[in-house]
């Protein structure tokens, strides 16, 4: 069941900041989400958050979303989709939402350096890189520790590197990486791999991959930057040091969702939970992309939610006296 909101507003409305809908977050999903809304005729704002165009902006070439046949960029391909939703009308705001208010309508949503109001409001904020939690982490981040090697690869050439997880982006990434460094160690927790078998076997055939099972990086040691890591074996508890110019962390992410948490309902894990296809706890909520999709994670299908999301929403205003 949605829960019920006070139709009463709590604040004074300035029309010029009132919005049909505001989507939060700025990857395939909100943008695709602008698109569909702005063509709708609904008056649509997107807040790009604090990295505009989300994680593909971090990719380099994207070969799996249909339509471009010899692949494009990842920043090219959300260019292209957010002047798609400019040509609509949807108005973007490059700024950060500080604060949600869902208690009364309009929602309210505050940013840095303003506050809007909306009908409806649809979140695609995303997820971000999991962190190791580990001593030298922190300190070493930008100096070595890295959450994206086709951002950081580059700055590695002929140096040893090491890359922790067993997933695809781990596998993708250490493969990417052999471009750059001397060799690439992987150092994955258990003795087999969760990644897909394809990326696998291209993994297994590149000579410059030393697969390192069953340990984890228990410490990052160096002085500017990092010079090498302690990895625990598993088994036997022994540690054992390691020399590395660079160690590329892929252990999967985590939902941007905790401006939300005190007012939706979350899972276990942070994600948003949904029903009725995108409709979150509250009425007029809506979610879509990786915010609560921790399954499949594509920018195909976060797209997809996202075009989900703006037809529910469209539906939602139009049976709703909200709407204008
Ligand atoms: P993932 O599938 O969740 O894999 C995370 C890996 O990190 C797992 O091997 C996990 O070990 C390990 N791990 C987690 N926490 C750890 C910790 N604290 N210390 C050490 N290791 C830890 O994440 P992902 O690889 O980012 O992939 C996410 C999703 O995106 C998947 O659905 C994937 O298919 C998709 N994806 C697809 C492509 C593609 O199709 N080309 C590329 C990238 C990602 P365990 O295995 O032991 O749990």
């Amino acid at each position: 069941m949605s829960k019920n909101v006070n139709n009463d507003s709590h604040h004074p409305t300035d029309l010029k900041n009132l919005y049909d809908v505001i989507i939060i977050g700025s990857g395939p999903a909100g943008f695709t989400a602008g698109i569909y809304s702005s063509r709708a005729k609904l008056k649509t704002l997107i807040i790009s958050g604090s990295l505009p165009g989300g994680q593909l902006m971090t990719t380099s070439e994207v070969e799996n979303y249909p339509g471009f046949p010899n692949g494009i960029f990842g920043p090219e391909l959300m260019m292209n989709m957010r002047q798609q939703a400019e040509r609509f009308g949807t108005t973007i705001v490059d700024d950060e939402v500080l604060k949600v208010d869902f208690r009364n309508r309009p929602f309210l949503i505050s940013t840095h350096s303003e506050s809007y109001e909306s009908r409806a409001i649809l979140l695609c904020t995303g997820a971000s890189p999991r962190k190791l939690g580990i001593d030298g982490e922190q300190e070493f981040g930008g100096r070595g520790v890295s959450y994206c090697a086709t951002c950081d690869g580059p700055f590695f050439k002929g140096e040893e590197i090491a890359v922790i997880g067993g997933g695809d982006t781990a596998l993708e990434e250490a493969t990417f990486l052999t471009k750059f460094g001397k060799a690439v160690k992987l150092i994955h927790r258990r003795d087999s791999l969760r990644a897909s078998k394809i990326l696998q076997e291209k993994a297994f055939e590149n000579s410059k991959i030393q697969f390192i099972w069953n340990h984890v990086v228990s410490k990052i040691k160096g002085t500017k930057k990092i010079e090498s890591v302690d990895i625990k074996n598993l088994t036997t508890g022994k540690i054992q040091n390691l020399s590395v110019g660079g160690l590329f962390v892929a252990i999967g992410h985590e939902p941007n969702t905790s401006i939300f948490k005190d007012q939706l309902e979350l899972d276990d894990k942070g994600y948003v939970v949904i029903r009725d296809n995108t409709r979150t706890s509250i009425d007029g909520v809506f979610a879509a992309g990786d915010v609560h999709d921790y399954r499949y994670r594509q920018a195909v299908t976060a797209a997809g939610f996202g075009c989900m999301a703006a037809l529910d929403v469209e539906k939602w205003l139009s049976e709703n006296k909200f709407r204008r």
